[in-house]
């Protein structure tokens, strides 16, 4: 593994605990979750740091919450998911988290996706 490798491997950890409230438990969705991530790599997804664009989030850590505090400065404990509204909420489902989304964009009186 080499330094960056490393260094983002560490970030990451270090923002799975920092974030956490609840953990999602379920490897299947986790696992479909990150496919959604790596393949918008060239709009969202930075493939080198392995965050989120978007969110800035790590999103090795993201993808394995259910629940997360909303930054460091907010403990506000939020559903965890795309602020793109890409994740399946389940898997095999057609259903994404769209809704999810846009219901945190209107309480925070932003546009919605
Ligand atoms: S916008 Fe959604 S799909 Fe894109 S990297 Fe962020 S969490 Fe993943």
């Amino acid at each position: 593994m080499g330094v960056l490798e490393l260094k983002n491997k560490l970030l990451s950890e270090a923002a799975y605990y920092v974030f956490k409230v609840e953990d999602l438990n379920n490897p299947e969705l986790e696992k479909e979750r990150l496919n959604t991530c790596e393949s918008n790599s060239k709009y969202c997804f930075d493939n080198i740091e392995r965050r989120c664009k978007i969110c800035t989030c790590y999103v090795d850590a993201k993808v394995r919450l259910k629940t997360n505090r909303k930054s460091i400065t907010d403990s506000t404990v939020v559903v965890t998911h795309c602020p793109l509204g890409k994740w399946k909420i389940e898997v095999g489902s057609d259903e994404t988290d769209k809704e999810i989304a846009n219901h945190y964009y209107n309480l925070d009186n932003k546009k919605t996706i």
